[in-house]
């Protein structure tokens, strides 16, 4: 079996290229359905994103258009409603954006330490750093460094300044009023976003799906990748072959590096020192209508193991049966920290009195639970990561294979950056 271009990975980066490439296409996915980290499942009536909650969102309006516009009449927009649950009081996200929500002792420390900054002006080289010169002492001890801890479950003097971009930054003037109790929205870039209306996110990558025109293998596990003359022979677990002029993978690359054994030196070096995060989600139904208009809530608590808890009907009510409703915790995990290794019964338990405790779920009133795992969740940017990074992309791409995607390429992007790369790789294929 031989094809022009072979793609490893179906999700939203294998699939979007596909769709660019004619007929003479192969891609082979690891599970029975494509979809990758834009998995939505449906179960009982519930619909959830498994990997995470996913909205569509892009800087680049063209390629935001052309999702949205792939979806046809299965779309439409809503509105973010985020909190932060913070000793238990609701805070409207970002918490700066509302530090009249925190007790008067709180608040106070808050915009203290905002304004009265001693390492105002310092050039921050971690993102703790960071925290303490632009938001004070407060704002990060009670909130921002603790959030980061959970969400990246690394130390946040130890992460890099490379995501500091994606953090909203408000006015000196918004923090001010947020403390005084006038109403300051902040950040703005995603208050409204589009969602498909049935089938969760996976939807836009079943709308990409159904343009390719070459061969989607799903239940094909890539066991080898090798060199065939000037082309590329992979072999599945299962023993088939495919050849191909083109190799792109958009598999992890750790995964890759596994089954590929003349992988150079240096690429397996460097991906020796790239950290990622796991995600546990735990996903509880309850036979109860929804008493609020969240679309999550932040918990920077310590104590409690979920760092977000976001509910997919403010994505789209047809996510939960009629009368029900449905909440996602979200769990950063790491193999070995004991947490990742926690049963699924365990999690069950400890995840439900969690959300009774923040006031999000009635344990009493628990119809579904489910717990699904996801080995790479997050890429870290760590202070050696953009070192690490390039050495392994220049090694690979002396090879001549194409790597694409968040963990082939091992960058914390998200669906619309992979579509828009996609593209690009798509439009320089079709020339070649
Ligand atoms: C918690 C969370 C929230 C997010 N929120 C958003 C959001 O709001 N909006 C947004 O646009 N993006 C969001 N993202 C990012 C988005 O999910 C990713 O950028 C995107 O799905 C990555 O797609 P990909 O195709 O590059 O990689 P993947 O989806 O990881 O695809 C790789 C594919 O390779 C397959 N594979 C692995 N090993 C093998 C093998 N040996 N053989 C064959 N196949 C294999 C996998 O099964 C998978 O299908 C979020 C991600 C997370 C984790």
């Amino acid at each position: 079996m031989h094809c022009r271009v072979l793609i490893l990975g179906g999700g939203i980066s294998g699939i979007a290229l596909a769709s660019t490439l004619g007929d003479d296409v192969e891609v082979v996915e690891l599970f029975e359905r494509t979809g990758g980290l834009c998995e939505t499942v449906s179960e009982n009536g519930f619909t959830f994103d498994a990997a995470g909650p996913h909205i569509m969102f892009s800087k680049n309006k063209a390629v935001l258009k052309l999702m949205v516009d792939a979806l046809g009449a299965n779309v439409h927009q809503k509105r973010r409603e985020n909190k932060i649950w913070f000793k238990g009081r609701m805070v409207r996200y970002p918490f700066e954006n509302d530090l009249a929500a925190l007790s008067p002792e709180d608040n106070f420390e808050c915009i203290h330490g905002y304004l009265a900054n001693p390492r105002q002006g310092e050039t921050p080289t971690n993102l703790a750093e960071w925290s303490y010169v632009t938001f004070g002492k407060g704002i990060s001890e009670k909130y921002f460094i603790p959030y980061n801890q959970k969400i990246w479950n690394y130390d946040p003097e130890k992460l890099g300044l490379e995501f500091v971009s994606r953090i909203p930054k408000p006015p000196l003037e918004d923090v001010l009023r947020s403390s005084i109790g006038i109403p300051t929205e902040g950040y703005l870039h995603q208050l409204f976003f589009s969602y498909p209306i049935e089938g969760g996110f996976e939807a836009i990558v079943d709308a990409f799906r159904a343009r390719v025109r070459g061969r989607v293998r799903t239940g094909w596990r890539v066991a080898k990748v090798e060199r065939d003359g000037a082309g590329w022979r992979v072999t599945s677990d299962r023993g088939e072959q495919i050849s191909c002029d083109t190799l792109v993978s958009t598999i992890p690359i750790h995964e890759l590096l596994a089954v590929w054994p003349e992988a150079p030196e240096a690429a397996r070096a460097a991906a020796a020192e790239l950290h990622y995060n796991s995600l546990i989600n735990v996903v509880i139904g309850s036979a109860e209508p929804r008493a609020h208009d969240y679309t999550a809530v932040y918990v920077p608590d310590p104590d409690i193991l979920f760092h977000r808890v976001s509910f997919p009907q403010a994505f789209s009510e047809r996510c939960a049966p009629e009368g029900s409703s449905i909440a996602m915790a979200e769990i950063t995990a790491n193999e070995g920290d004991g947490v990742w290794e926690l049963a699924d019964e365990a999690l069950l338990a400890r995840i439900t009195a969690d959300l009774a405790r923040v006031g999000l779920v009635d344990a009493a009133k628990v119809s579904y639970r489910r717990v699904v795992r996801f080995r790479y969740g997050y890429p870290v940017y760590d202070l050696e990561y953009r070192r690490h990074v390039t050495a392994l992309r220049e090694a690979v791409a002396a090879t001549g294979l194409k790597l694409l995607g968040r963990f082939a390429q091992f960058d914390y992007i998200n669906s619309d950056v992979c579509v828009e790369r996609a593209l690009a790789m798509g439009a320089e294929l079709g020339r070649g």
